[in-house]
């Protein structure tokens, strides 16, 4: 058996101005897959949202990051980077026993995090407004200058990445920055601040606080001393951000759920296809807003492709992430519990293949499940389970594949599985989702827009599109004497 336990020393405290702070009050963090407490972290609460804004924003006042040449602000960012590859183990190991996802994901998840600074670092210096002609008798010329202080609410299941995602282009483009790290699986986001103080940030930039949604979040999202919001999490949390962001006139940018679909047609390579599969729906057991939760595939090829994937499903183990299993725990004992009631409602909606029940084992482990002739419209097809759930809906031609797969309040991702590049390319046009994935789901990276459609929220993350999340427009009209 292997060893579970952190074996780091590290504050778990929050980091504000830059100094770790301490709080009597703990919050407890626990192993997903061993049920056992790994850590306790300081509570931040009112107090501390008060002294992180008011850090951040004296540090933007001054002009100790905005004023920073651009070149050197993004040189600091890619250092950020830098830093997360060379601590990749020890974070990687972290990310694994306080997420419970399986380390190689672990490993993808501290990589992908660098990427963004590197990737976001590299464009400081390209922020280029634009030249306007008025005439012989102006000039006139735009730039791009930061919000301010920006607030980061991060969820649970990518806590390292959904941060940095957001914080890399935050600061490449000389904002200072507030996150508010998610509670159950707040580790990781410590390091950032070690990141911070390794390529030498000024204090008061980048601020780290650990507290409840209800009590430290809440407080964040309405402080005075916001100037922007970035939200990834559930439409509800969303919705009641935006209200507090109404109330004051502040832009947000919303990355919200998903219930995305994956067409399959008839010429789609089964092996290749059930791989697509197996990580779209299962890798860190279903937890992922853009999971390829619904399959939609062609009757004909429906229960080949079912008894098929079914098989694979049925020798992915499950354990301990740290162990190289391929099913891990879902991040809590609630969520274990909340995806444990639809799969019961499945029972009744549709045909159960595989799987069903949580594990009969220590930590939140639920089996893959598959159900199949589905019918669009019910309960499993339409909610976000956000668990190892996999809804297969049959159909009979291309229209109605397209109307299935758009028959969801959520647009965040879609994807079609065929030879024909026609009908690979009317499907791009015609399936209502922010990314449309072509014969492989996830194709794309740090590089491409990421964001939703309808309920999946707006804005984008990923891309050069996003930097212009945290800049506003400055346009400087100059009439030219005689
Ligand atoms: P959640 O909405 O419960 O919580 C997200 C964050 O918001 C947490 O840090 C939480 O503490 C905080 N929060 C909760 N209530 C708050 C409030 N009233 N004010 C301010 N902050 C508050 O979501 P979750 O359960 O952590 O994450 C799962 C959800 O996130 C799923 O719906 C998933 O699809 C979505 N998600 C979306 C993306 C994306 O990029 N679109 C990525 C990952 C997760």
């Amino acid at each position: 058996m292997s060893d579970y336990n952190l074996n780091v020393s590290h504050p778990w405290q929050n980091y504000i101005n830059g100094q770790w702070v301490d709080n009597p009050e703990k919050i407890p963090v626990y192993d997903p897959a061993t049920e056992k407490l790994i850590a306790e972290v300081a509570r931040a609460g009112q107090a501390e949202v008060d002294m992180a804004v008011a850090a951040a924003r004296a540090c933007h006042e001054k002009g100790e990051w905005k004023g920073v040449r651009p070149i050197e602000r993004g040189r600091k960012v890619m250092g950020m980077g830098k830093y997360l590859m060379d601590n990749l183990d020890e974070m990687a190991r972290v990310l694994c026993i306080d997420s419970g996802k399986p380390l190689d994901q672990a490993v993808t998840e501290v990589t992908s995090s660098a990427r963004f600074f590197e990737y976001y670092g590299s464009h400081a210096d390209k922020m280029e407004g634009t030249s306007i002609p008025l005439g012989d008798g102006y000039v006139d010329f735009t730039v791009y200058e930061p919000f301010g202080v920006t607030a980061h609410v991060v969820p649970w299941n990518y806590p390292l990445e959904c941060a940095v995602r957001s914080v890399a282009a935050a600061l490449a483009t000389g904002n200072t920055v507030i996150i508010k790290s998610p509670e159950l699986d707040p580790l990781t986001a410590y390091y950032l601040a070690d990141a911070a103080e390794a390529v030498g940030l000024p204090d008061g930039v980048l601020n780290i606080l650990c507290g409840y949604g209800h009590e430290a979040g809440a407080a964040l999202v309405s402080h005075p001393g916001v100037d922007q919001i970035v939200f990834t999490g559930s439409v509800g949390t969303g919705q009641s951000i935006m209200h507090a962001a109404a109330d004051r006139v502040i832009p947000t940018v919303m990355e919200l759920g998903g219930k995305s679909a994956g067409i399959v047609f008839p010429d789609a390579n089964l092996d290749y296809l059930v791989e697509q599969a197996k990580w779209g729906i299962f890798m860190n057991s279903g937890q992922v807003c853009s999971a390829m939760s619904r399959m939609v595939v062609h009757r004909s090829y429906m229960d080949e492709v079912v008894e098929t994937l079914a098989d694979v499903t049925s020798n992915l183990t499950m354990g301990h992430g740290l162990e190289g299993h391929f099913v891990n725990a879902l991040i809590s004992n609630n969520q274990l519990e909340r995806v444990q009631e639809y799969v019961n409602v499945g029972k009744n909606e549709a045909e159960m293949i595989i799987g069903g029940s949580m594990a009969d084992r220590e930590g939140y482990f639920m089996q893959p499940t598959i159900f199949t002739n589905v019918q669009s419209g019910s309960r499993i097809e339409q909610e976000e389970i956000f668990g190892p759930v996999l809804s297969v809906i049959p159909f009979d031609d291309e229209e109605e594949a397209i109307a299935i797969a758009n028959n969801s309040d959520y647009g965040l991702c879609a994807g079609i599985f065929t030879n024909d590049l026609n009908k690979a390319m009317r499907a791009a046009r015609d399936l209502k989702a922010g990314q449309i994935y072509v014969n492989e789901w996830w194709a794309g990276g740090v590089e491409t827009p990421f964001g939703g459609y309808k309920k999946s929220g707006f804005g984008r993350e990923k891309g050069l599109a996003a930097m212009m999340n945290y800049v506003q427009t400055k346009n400087v009209g100059i009439k030219i004497l005689p």
